[in-house]
């Protein structure tokens, strides 16, 4: 999901008084950061008896949107099979807000309760191992209205320019089951999905996967028929539903195949699609050469303009930037389209299974932001980039809060901007070559499947002699910070010490001979300088130091 809004990202959205800007900046920091208003569901969290006992492996989705009443009515096949002996009730999550009308399996009636968010669907006979049996849901209601999207999700009912209907859906937080019967847990992927949505015509459906057909329907109604074939994660299956034009440009992937990157843009903003396409692809090429290939290249890479600010929906990322492109010495960027397509492989190809190890998309993907600047214009560039987001931070719970966590328990600012530090961090100890090559062959290894923050460790561990696990236990499992403390000793002599923990870190210092490696642990190293030395100058770490301002770090 996209991250909270940066004073330094509105820059270029405000002119004028800089106090009237910076007012503007922390006005928007207001209303873009998370977890101010109590979110009514979330996802994830401990899985219930029932819901330990199946899974789902293909949903085939048939939705029909009524714009004018703001309504819903779906007709979903979800393909469950056990995972354990004596299957018979199935438990998924719909909330409350639809009526269901039935449930069969092969055209027979089943038994089913639904309240409390809960359907659970009585087989009548206990599975078959395995079985794979399909279980067709009918439902209509009102769906819940998106208050604060993406962070604050459901449907968007907004309009176009020239007013016309103008739909988005958004749900991380929230969970797919605002808008399907779902098993709603990131443990849940299906293998594959077939997704049909029912609009008034002429509109245009922009969804995951590939466009199969468009068939009339009576009453001046068509469907879009979309399927993609590869693993997806429940809160990635998505459309969006406006007066679209479609825009393309060829991606020439490794192989030397192209591959469709697609841009479903308001006819008003067509102009603008050529240049947005063309930084995609340049950012695609950009990201393979950081973490291997994208993952999806049998069927596009898109992007949809929505009516909030931005979502990694695989395949069909949302857009709503406004083409109003960050600018470095002449050069742009898109801020927005970067972080979105960043979580193609942090997020999609690469999920986890616990909403604990969430910085694994949020925090690398933060961090990839950063990374792309380096690259595309200079190391300064990126290093103030990693200072910029020090002022995100709070750290009142650790990155890693436990096991069987749900969203709403994870979801802070801290899994964005520390899990990005603690990715710096990473990147100085085992040195950039090594770091890039273990995160590139991380990438790789994992895609399409599931990881977790203690698979990460033991996989970089393979590529330093350095024990790694201090630094993971410091920065993901601890709110404490190192305390630096520097002392003048004597004539010309330093003492650098960490005064809080007992952890060695290796540490550039500058002193008046040059930029020293030292490794700084609670037992002083004395230095020789004729001026103050400058402990970490770059800024590889986080420190108490950076903080004690605003908050005590005394290891309480
Ligand atoms: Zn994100």
């Amino acid at each position: 999901m996209c991250p909270p809004l940066l004073s330094s990202q509105s820059e270029n959205r405000e002119n004028g008084n800089p106090i009237i800007r910076s007012i503007t900046a922390c006005l928007l920091f207001l209303i873009f950061a998370p977890g101010l208003i109590a979110q009514p569901w979330s996802s994830g969290g401990p899985l219930s008896e029932l819901q330990q006992g199946f899974d789902v492996t293909f949903f085939d989705i048939s939705v029909e949107v009524l714009p004018e009443d703001r309504r819903i009515r779906g007709d979903v096949t979800v393909h469950v099979y056990p995972l354990q002996e004596n299957v018979q009730d199935i438990e998924l999550d719909l909330i409350n807000h639809y009526e269901v009308s039935s449930v069969t399996r092969n055209g027979d009636e089943l038994n089913y309760s639904h309240s409390d968010d809960k359907l659970i669907i009585q087989l009548g006979e206990v599975m078959a191992e395995e079985d794979i049996v399909p279980l067709r849901i009918r439902y209509s209601g009102e769906p819940p209205v998106a208050r604060r999207p993406p962070w604050e999700g459901g449907f968007t009912w907004d309009e176009d320019r020239n007013g016309n209907h103008w739909i988005g859906l958004s749900k991380q937080l929230e969970g797919a089951k605002i808008w399907l019967p779902v098993k709603d847990h990131p443990t849940s992927r299906a293998d594959s999905v077939r997704i049909a949505v029912t609009v008034p015509q002429p509109y245009v459906v922009a969804s995951n996967g590939l466009l199969q057909e468009i068939t009339e329907e009576n009453h001046g109604r068509h469907t879009y028929h979309w399927f993609t074939r590869y693993p997806i994660h429940n809160y990635n299956i998505n459309f969006t539903v406006g007066m679209f034009q479609e825009a393309s440009a060829p991606y020439r992937t490794m192989n030397g195949d192209d591959m469709p990157v697609v841009f479903y843009v308001l006819e008003d903003d067509v102009i603008f699609a050529g240049e947005l396409l063309e930084m995609t692809v340049r950012k695609l090429e950009q990201m393979r050469h950081y973490y291997g290939e994208y993952a999806f290249t049998r069927e596009k890479f898109g992007l949809v303009q929505t009516p909030y600010l931005g979502m990694e929906h695989q395949t069909i990322n949302a857009y709503g930037n406004n083409f109003e492109y960050t600018e470095i010495d002449g050069r742009k960027y898109d801020w927005l389209l970067l972080h979105e397509l960043i979580h193609e492989w942090w997020g999609n190809a690469i999920t986890v299974e616990d909403w604990t190890d969430f910085w694994i998309h949020e925090g690398i993907t933060t961090f990839t932001d950063a990374l792309f600047l380096w690259d595309y214009f200079s190391p300064e560039v990126y290093y103030e980039k990693m200072q910029e987001y020090v002022g995100n931070i709070s750290n009142l719970q650790p990155l890693i809060p436990g096991t069987d966590i749900t969203s709403d328990e994870i979801y802070n600012h801290d899994v964005y901007y520390k899990g990005a530090w603690f990715m710096h961090t990473l990147m100085h100890v085992m040195g950039r070559p090594v770091f890039l090559e273990a995160i590139r062959n991380f990438a790789i290894n994992n895609r399409y499947g599931y990881t977790s923050t203690e698979a990460f460790m033991e996989f970089f561990q393979h590529y330093t002699a350095t024990d790694l696990e201090p630094l993971f236990e410091l920065y993901l499992y601890d709110t404490r910070l190192p305390q630096i403390e520097l002392l003048l000793d004597g004539s010309n002599q330093y003492s650098v010490r960490i005064t809080n923990m007992d952890i060695a870190l290796p540490m550039e210092i500058e002193t008046s001979s040059g930029t020293q490696s030292v490794m700084v642990s609670g037992v002083a190293e004395i230095l020789e300088s004729e001026s103050e030395p400058v402990v970490d100058p770059r800024g590889w770490y986080l420190t108490a130091n950076m903080f004690e301002a605003e908050m005590d770090y005394d290891g309480e």
